[in-house]
């Protein structure tokens, strides 16, 4: 800098989060846990890019809807004018690859995504511009089976995270002459109690009625409450679709509660509805939310196509994870390499490939801007790392072409060190490791998750 001046630093857009590395094991844990769920029922993985053309969402989603009406990062392309959106949500972008590529042509497709979402919404716990969604699309399924499976999925999801706080809300919101008879009802009920609705429901008492039903305004509580239920128009094709849910659902002991008023975001949805939700979080309590819809595939000029599918908020559900009091000790590595001298770091070098090569993960000291650091410093690294071993190579070891081997966390918390021939170092390790239950023999990775 010629002025001398300490340039300014640079924060981060604000409602986007860094993921920091002391939070990395419990978003691994989740990615493992989720990606092992999805694959034990049949799920493909599907990563569609996060911008999409800006009339994917407009016509996919509805006009009226929270998403399109205000939250949308939208822009023109000034390279070459497109009008573009950072993806709020991935059912459109994954209906639109679908059918691009024509993915249903041979049968249904069961698939899944997770990654970013971006939302312009006011940050708030629970509530980000930048949020993460872990999500199911079983596309070219018609029948209540595909509903429920999604539905048990989630339930083993939680299951294998140790969440038991997360219960079931589900509804049918018919289909689309169903919800017409049932809109006019609602319209001329709200207009008889026009007093009571507020600026939202107001705009919305012709647009889009049904969302008036999602309201969180306390003081409309009553009358939401008293209003036209859509289970009540429910024909018989729906009804049928519907008890087919809660047939199975009831058979396999998942427990639910019908909300009749549960509603969903997105125009597309039809039919079954449903949400994951917890009290533990706040006013953010809803974890997952999923559904029906057949219409969405015809709207973007495809072959009609039921369809299904949900998608979790991965930053709550992480909360959640938090909050359950589990324990996380995110260890770096297995071992951390300390060596002092030209030949020594040589020597250290090829010792850590070794061990890597038996499965272990090492961290080779390198030197910083105060220089390669002292034997003593060295080993302070060594315990921050959480390494289980310290290894160290000196000038004595070197000329003895050994290793000194130190226990850094012992079974009864007590450090000791041997001499181990350079060449059997690896093998070594690796009896201790598995002895002493620090490992389950393949994977390595260091969390361990207490229950
Ligand atoms: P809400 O009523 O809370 O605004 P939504 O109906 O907009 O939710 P969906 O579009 O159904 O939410 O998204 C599915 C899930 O994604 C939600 O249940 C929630 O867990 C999560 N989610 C939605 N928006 C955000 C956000 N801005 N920040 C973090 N998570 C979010
Ligand atoms: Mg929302």
């Amino acid at each position: 800098m010629s002025d001398n001046k300490k340039p300014e630093k640079i924060v981060g857009v604000k409602g986007m989060n860094d993921i920091l590395p002391a939070d990395a094991p419990l978003w691994e844990l989740f990615e493992n846990t989720v990606q092992t769920v999805l694959k034990s029922y049949g799920f493909q993985q599907i990563r569609t890019p996060i911008v999409e053309p800006t009339p994917l969402f407009a016509r996919g989603l509805g006009a009226v809807t929270d998403i399109v009406e205000k939250e949308m990062y939208s822009f023109t392309d000034s390279m070459n004018g497109d009008e573009l959106t950072l993806r709020p949500e991935s059912t459109a972008g994954v209906v639109r690859a679908a059918l691009e590529h024509n993915l249903t042509y041979d049968g249904p497709k069961r698939l899944w995504y997770q990654g970013p979402m971006f939302r312009h919404e006011r940050p708030q716990r629970g509530r980000y511009r930048q949020f993460h969604q872990v999500g199911a699309e079983a596309i070219g399924f018609a029948g209540p089976d595909i509903d429920a499976e999604l539905i048990m999925l989630c339930q083993r999801l939680w299951d294998d995270l140790g969440l038991d706080s997360i219960r079931l809300e589900i509804n049918s919101i018919g289909d689309a002459d169903e919800r017409a008879r049932h809109r006019t009802d609602l319209i001329a009920y709200f207009e008889q109690h026009r007093d009571q609705l507020d600026a939202d429901a107001l705009r919305r008492l012709h647009a889009n009625p049904l969302r008036i039903l999602d309201t969180k305004n306390p003081a409309m509580q009553a009358l939401v409450n008293a209003a036209p239920k859509l289970l009540d128009y429910l024909g018989e094709e729906s009804r049928a679709h519907f008890d087919g849910v809660e047939n199975i659902l009831r058979h396999s002991n998942i427990p639910y509660t019908v909300n009749p008023r549960l509603v969903r975001g997105m125009d597309y949805y039809n039919r079954t509805v449903f949400e994951w939700v917890t009290d533990q979080l706040g006013s953010q309590g809803t974890v997952c939310g999923g559904g029906r819809y057949d219409p969405l595939v015809e709207m973007f000029g495809g072959k009609p196509t039921p369809a299904c599918g949900f998608a979790i908020g991965v930053e709550r559900l992480l909360e959640l994870m938090k909050a359950s009091g589990e324990q996380f000790t995110p260890n770096q590595c297995d071992v951390y390499l300390v060596h002092q001298g030209d030949e020594a770091q040589l020597q250290a070098f090829v010792l850590g490939e070794r061990l890597r090569d038996a499965g272990l993960d090492v961290v080779l000291h390198c030197a910083t801007a105060a220089g390669p650091g002292s034997f003593k410093s060295q080993m302070k690294r060594a315990d921050a790392s959480g390494a289980a071993f310290a290894v160290i190579i000196g000038e004595d070891e070197v000329s003895s072409h050994t290793a000194s081997v130190k226990t850094l966390r012992g079974a009864d918390g007590e450090s000791q060190q041997r001499s181990v021939e350079f060449d059997s170092v690896a093998e070594y390790l690796v009896d201790q490791i598995i002895g002493a239950g620090h490992d389950d023999g393949h994977d390595h990775g260091h969390v361990h998750y207490k229950h």
